[in-house]
């Protein structure tokens, strides 16, 4: 890629592309997913067999040694001319499913093994991993600590109960207790578990002793929301801090998106600039009211340039009660009065029509919210704050957390959550309770924001959703 030509001998490896030429010369583009540019590799018949050449095929595998020398061509820098080739895996044409044209994302995520060999998806690979790596730097920098919270859980973080059952019981032939019941108390861990839903409340226990923690692992709702924008398995990114309150915990949440914007404009330019052009050709055979009046890097620069619009939900639903698309019946749920539920054409109306840029709304009612969430003075509202995203909606959901003992006893048994259940939580509000706060970003929310794709499934190597658990 950066190397010169100086007709040094080299050996490439990687799969074909492309074949192109004629009699006295083949072209092979190869590409060995590290960038989104092939190597153009010159074979020329007098050196190569025509029985090779023959073999070079698109989705073949080769192994190509030759000198690296100035490209006679315009389109690229440098070029390999091939003095040996091997075919190390041939692609029989007839049945090789990727064809050097434009195949659909749907088409592609049934060939998922595939996948990765389509400019968009390694493009979309690679950029997923900068914002791995820039996430973990992201927080060593600031000196958090990573903290493992387990996969298999007891505990039902949000109360929400659209968990996966974790059990080695026989379904068939399942242990019963004496009322008829499948008796838990046999199975492996002898009780009930589940996949868990978020590695909050185990890293406010870390939080609590650490003081700044995060996790960063997959998570499992079994919900049957087949949008666009929520899968049945995604990563998740949770920091927990100590002694924040919610402006603290706002202000980190921003400073982190910036951050990973940023390092992916750095680090990711070429990939970035292929998937904008993508972005804008998807975007021309868009309906008017959905197109977006930017292109992706113009995007990802002005999230970088401006504050987010803070405000309270109170706020925000003034602001929808008087939109015109309330007034005119054209939102499907209609907000009628305060403590309504914000729906994802309600965050997008504030954020793409009305202020035209990213939001945190804080403040929402408890009813709506999370048992943990902590209480505000008002007696009606709680230290939550979600921040929304211009074509995503909600990309991170936090708070400050409930850290009186009894106002968080007293909600528990309100919403009918068993005590013994979580007292290795309580126990944190027993002990040198503090205040503190924290967030959840969804990895792949980002993802979706960062490569300006349109459905969270292209953004995941091997996605699952409601019925589809392929690969
Ligand atoms: P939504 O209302 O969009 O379903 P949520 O309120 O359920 O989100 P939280 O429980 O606050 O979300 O989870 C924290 C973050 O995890 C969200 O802000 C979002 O970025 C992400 N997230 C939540 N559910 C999913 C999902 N099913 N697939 C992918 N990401 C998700
Ligand atoms: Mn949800």
């Amino acid at each position: 890629m950066a190397t010169e030509p100086q007709e040094q001998t080299v050996c490439a490896k990687g799969w074909v592309r492309t074949k192109r030429g004629n009699k006295n010369v083949t072209f092979v583009a190869l590409n060995d997913g590290s960038c989104i540019g092939n190597l153009q590799v010159v074979a020329d018949p007098g050196t190569i067999d025509g029985e090779v050449l023959r073999k070079i095929t698109t989705g073949a595998s080769l192994s190509v040694v030759g000198k690296l020398i100035a490209s006679q061509g315009g389109k690229q820098a440098v070029e390999l001319q091939a003095e040996v080739i091997e075919v190390l895996g041939e692609a029989d044409p007839e049945e090789y499913p990727l064809q050097p044209k434009k195949h659909s994302l749907e088409f592609l995520r049934d060939i998922a093994h595939l996948r990765p060999r389509t400019n968009t998806f390694s493009a979309i690979m690679r950029v997923r991993h900068a914002m791995i790596f820039a996430v973990h730097k992201f927080f060593n920098e600031k000196g958090f600590v990573n903290v493992h919270t387990p996969i298999i859980t007891h505990s039902d973080a949000e109360g929400a109960g659209e968990t996966f059952r974790v059990t080695t019981i026989d379904p068939e032939n399942a242990p019963k207790t004496e009322d008829g019941k499948v008796d838990y108390t046999q199975d492996f861990f002898g009780k009930e578990t589940n996949l868990t839903v978020s590695g909050q409340l185990e890293g406010e226990l870390a939080a609590m002793a650490m003081g700044e923690i995060y996790t960063f692992g997959p998570t499992f709702r079994a919900e049957n929301s087949n949008t666009t924008r929520h899968l049945a398995e995604f990563w998740m990114i949770e920091p927990e801090m100590a002694f924040y309150d919610l402006v603290d915990t706002m202000d980190l949440a921003e400073e982190f998106l910036k951050y990973l914007i940023q390092y992916a404009l750095e680090n990711c330019m070429e990939d970035l600039q292929f998937l904008d052009k993508r972005f804008a050709d998807e975007n021309k055979g868009k309906p008017a009211n959905e197109r977006s009046d930017m292109g992706l890097i113009e995007k990802l620069n002005f999230v970088l340039e401006n504050d987010f619009e803070r405000l309270t939900y109170t706020e925000a639903i003034d602001i929808l009660l008087k939109s015109k698309p309330n007034k005119k019946k054209k939102f499907k749920y209609l907000i009628e009065e305060w403590g309504a539920d914000l729906q994802s054409e309600h965050e997008r109306y504030l954020v793409e029509k009305h202020f035209k840029k990213p939001v945190i709304l804080t403040d929402y009612p408890k009813e709506i919210k999370a048992f943990y969430m902590r209480h505000n003075e008002d007696g009606k509202t709680v230290a939550a704050m979600d921040i929304l995203f211009p074509g995503i909606g909600e990309i991170v959901g936090g708070s400050q957390r409930e850290e009186r003992l009894e106002n968080l006893v007293t909600l528990m048994n309100q919403i009918g959550i068993p005590q013994e259940d979580l007292d290795w939580y309580l126990d944190t509000r027993r002990f040198g309770s503090a205040q503190h706060s924290g967030f959840g970003l969804g990895f792949e929310r980002l993802m979706l924001f960062v490569t300006g794709m349109g459905n969270i499934r292209d953004v995941i190597p091997f996605p699952r959703t409601p019925k589809n658990c392929e690969f």
